[in-house]
């Protein structure tokens, strides 16, 4: 134990000195905060951090991890020469390389989105990659991109200048002083518990790497990640490798190559890891590492190393096996736990925690400060996560295949492939009989689409149409003209009960809760500055009763967006009903008669009015009815208690075929709410974007009594004139290419924005997209309307129509039959 005096108190404790807890005590000190100790079990960099690689590429996945790489290397750039301590910089830039057209396609398609992001890429041949890489054979090469401006760096001295930076703007590092407990009275943090005592504090930051699961589930916080076997080699000494080498990043080998010291790392990203530390990461596990298993990984090596052949006649002077974290879905987990406040979470960084490391700690402390993060940060938020991912069986299954995942095809509507059936619905086997092909969100098994008979529900992926586009259509046309079954189960229903809950809901909901009994109410929850924190709908189902339905993703945070704005003292229950009831969605202009055919009461449009619910009986039972459409149709979604789910479901299967009723999966869904333009939450709106920005201001009760979370923020934005940026549906004029999401958006000829979400839309005849248009001087429906717009799929740019209205029934005509 350190023989440093451990302080009583600081305003923020940070668990960890990897290049994640230095980071963020840097930033922290940045934005003033001097009252800062981070506390090291062992030695600064001892866990992962010290024997990372140290590539720092700049084009990721998203909008989001692609700014927090790009500032990052920007900060690395910088923070020797404000410290004056070395981070061993070195700007050698990176080649991505692609082996198939697919993956070209893959490339092309990044490299454009990373283009729009402000990174600098350009498209090489086969021969200019030969020309910086002597070495490298290029010949089973169908492109290639280089990224002049990315780097790499030593990960421990550049956790070692931002612990510096940190200790200049004031903050306390103790190393040595393991925390052994996370303290807290009513649901909020108060401090750490230490062998050498306890320290009172307002915040307290994990970021214990593959330690911080194992405490943060010690205070009841779930932070699912997994360690798992990570590997690179050195070769012996080679002559001609010198450090200007561009790093090799080549997904086809499952690897990357970089020079290092005169001789070649080889790091590999195999296909089917190994997870490691079945029962808990050892606490005495100091700057460790783990004996390499060579039998397994030799086919792995053989296949890199054919990238530079005169790897196989210099011998290996090291292979390399260290621990790294890796989570459910392959993205970081940051932010404040969503069951414990001021309990802040960075860890489960996937391999990519140097290259983000900077961005984390800013984006970090922004959020500790100020309360929210300066970005949208939902692909990496801990609220993504649920409960029931805390589960070693599921965790250890699932790394198998994250570990690798970011070098693999990264196909269009791909599908993990291990750790599935978590959750089925009760309908489920039924479902699989009737041809679904399953997908997974949350945990849930959900039919994307539907085989025909003699059909194998199975995907087949590729860049463009997929085995299941005419599923799609057939499932489509269905619903516009006649109806189709929708199972929804896995929808969260949150039950809100109790005197306050009225006013609990309608301090939050932008729309009016205090609506008769049995409507149905489409609102947002903003947060204070007017961004979108929740999308969905609820219904009044008594006085002081309401249901609360919204995607599965979404549940744990949306569940403790309401629970964390409930006043201490008042009386309002959230209970969770997910399990208790089954989903099937009745969409299309035939649901009416459907229905009616199978129910003693009165679905007619007098009787049964659009946004409103009703208790009916369908055969023996009854079940919650709620006209509401995601699709655009006439429709109704049951809610059926669970014992009841199967003989309604075989009532409305026998019912059917009178009425041309057709099973739909989600995809369907998707197609048919693009040609509508329903807003997706998280790809369309999330906090950073504002109902005036994104059409939805429509949901917004002004003048209610108490008025509403995101209210002023949302009047001093209309005073401030037009909004800068607002949410176009897109037409492609094209029918043949597909769109996807990210793809950049041209006005004029010029890039403008990016699609947030698209499908193929097969009534209206083309790709369909939403997207966001900017423009600083304000954007005004002439503005939009004005504009020539093009969007850049791969290698082209193909025309596409813009629209304000929804291009498919903009009059909600159908809606309100
Ligand atoms: C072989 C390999 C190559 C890699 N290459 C790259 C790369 O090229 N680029 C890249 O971006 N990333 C790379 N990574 C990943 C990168 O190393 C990690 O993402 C990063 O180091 C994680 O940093 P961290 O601060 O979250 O965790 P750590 O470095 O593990 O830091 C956590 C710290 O918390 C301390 N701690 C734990 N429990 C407690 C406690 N109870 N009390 C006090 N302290 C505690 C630990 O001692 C440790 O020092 C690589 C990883 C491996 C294994």
């Amino acid at each position: 134990m350190s023989d440093q005096k451990l302080p009583s108190q600081a305003r923020v404790v940070i668990v960890g000195g990897g290049v994640i807890g230095c980071s963020i005590a840097y930033h922290l000190t940045k934005l003033g905060w001097r009252d800062v100790l981070l506390l090291e079990r062992h030695q600064l960099t001892s866990g992962t951090t010290w024997h990372a690689a140290g590539l720092l590429t700049t084009l990721r996945d998203t909008e989001t991890q692609t700014k927090l790489a790009k500032y990052t290397l920007e900060l690395y750039r910088r923070l020797a020469e404000e410290t004056g301590q070395a981070t061993g910089l070195i700007d050698c830039g990176s080649i991505q390389l692609a082996m198939t057209a697919a993956k070209a396609e893959e490339m092309r398609r990044g490299f454009n989105i990373a283009r729009s992001f402000g990174v600098e890429a350009h498209e090489v041949s086969p021969a200019e990659v030969k020309k910086m890489w002597p070495l490298a054979d290029v010949s089973d090469l169908t492109a290639a991109f280089h990224f002049p401006n990315d780097a790499r760096a030593n990960p421990t001295d550049v956790t070692q200048a931002l612990a510096r930076g940190a200790r200049n703007g004031g903050a306390r590092i103790i190393e040595h002083m393991p925390v052994t407990d996370i303290l807290q009275e009513n649901g909020r943090v108060t401090g750490v518990r230490t062998a050498a005592g306890e320290v009172k504090a307002e915040y307290v930051v994990t970021c214990c790497g593959m330690w911080t699961r194992q405490l943060a589930r010690k205070a009841g916080v779930n932070v699912p990640l997994q360690p798992a076997e990570h590997y690179y080699l050195i070769s012996e000494p080679i002559a001609d490798v010198h450090p200007l080498l561009p790093i090799l990043r080549d997904p086809g080998r499952a690897a990357y190559i970089r020079e290092e010291a005169g001789k070649l790392m080889v790091g590999l990203f195999e296909i089917e890891a190994a997870p490691w530390a079945k029962n808990g990461v050892p606490q005495d596990f100091n700057f460790g590492d783990i004996p390499p298993d060579w039998d397994r990984m030799y086919p792995v090596i053989e296949k890199a190393m054919k990238r530079v052949p005169c790897l196989f006649d210099t011998g290996i002077k090291l292979l390399f096996c260290g621990p790294e974290s890796f989570t459910p879905d392959h993205n970081y987990l940051m932010g404040e736990a969503p069951n414990l406040q001021n309990l802040f979470v960075a860890a489960g960084f996937n391999s990519l925690g140097i290259l983000s490391g900077g961005g984390v700690g800013q984006v970090m402390s922004e959020w500790i400060v100020n309360g929210h993060p300066p970005m949208d940060v939902w692909s990496v938020n801990l609220r993504r996560t649920h409960r029931w991912q805390d589960n070693d069986a599921y965790l250890w299954d699932r790394t198998r295949e994250s570990l690798g995942i970011g070098y693999q095809d990264h196909w269009p509507f791909r599908q993990w492939t291990t750790a599935r059936n978590v959750k089925k619905g009760i309908l489920h086997d039924r479902l699989a009989a009737a041809g679904a092909c399953f997908g997974e969100s949350a945990g849930w098994e959900r039919p994307n689409w539907y085989a025909n008979p003699g059909q194998k529900p199975e995907y087949e992926y590729q860049w463009g149409r997929q085995n299941w586009f005419e599923n799609n259509a057939a499932e489509h046309r269905a619903v516009r003209e006649q109806v189709g079954l929708f199972e929804q189960s896995s929808f969260a229903k949150l039950l809100v009960q109790g005197s306050d809950a009225l006013g609990v809901l309608n301090r939050i909901s932008t729309a009016n809760m205090d609506v008769a009994v049995g409507r149905c109410v489409y609102t947002q929850f903003l947060n204070t500055r007017g961004g979108i924190e929740a999308d969905l709908t609820v219904t009044r189902l008594a006085l002081d009763q309401f249901l609360v339905v919204t995607a599965a993703f979404t549940q744990t945070h949306v569940e403790s967006w309401i629970r964390n704005h409930v006043p201490e003292g008042a009386f309002c229950v959230l209970t969770d009903m997910t399990d208790a009831y089954a989903m099937l969605n009745i969409q299309g202009p035939r649901s009416r008669e459907l229905l009616q055919s199978l129910s003693q009461d009165d679905f007619s449009a007098g009787a049964f009015p659009f946004a409103t619910a009703r208790q009916v009986r369908i055969g023996y039972q009854t079940v919650l009815a709620l006209r509401l459409t995601y699709m655009g149709e006439l429709g109704w979604e049951l809610y059926i208690p669970t014992s009841f789910a199967l003989p309604v479901y075989d009532a409305l299967v026998a019912a059917g075929p009178a009425f041309g009723l057709k099973h739909c999966g989600l995809h369907t869904l998707n197609s048919l709410r693009m040609e509508k333009a329903y807003r997706d939450w998280s790809h369309d709106v999330g906090p950073d974007d504002t109902p005036l920005q994104s059409g939805l201001a429509f949901t917004c009760a002004w003048d209610k009594p108490g008025g509403f979370i995101g209210r002023e923020a949302l009047l001093e934005q209309k005073k401030a004139g037009l909004p800068k940026r607002r949410l176009v549906q897109f037409l492609l004029e094209d029918p043949k290419p597909l769109l996807y999401h990210n793809e950049p958006i041209y006005r004029n000829g010029e890039r403008n924005g990016f699609i947030t979400s698209a499908m193929f839309g097969h009534t209206l005849g083309a790709a369909v997209g939403l997207g966001y248009v900017s423009n600083e001087a304000g954007v005004s429906d002439e503005y939009i309307t004005s504009g020539r717009y093009e969007i850049h799929i791969a290698d082209r740019k193909v025309p596409a129509k813009e629209s304000i209205q929804p291009m498919y029934d903009p009059k909600s005509a159908r809606v309100r039959a």
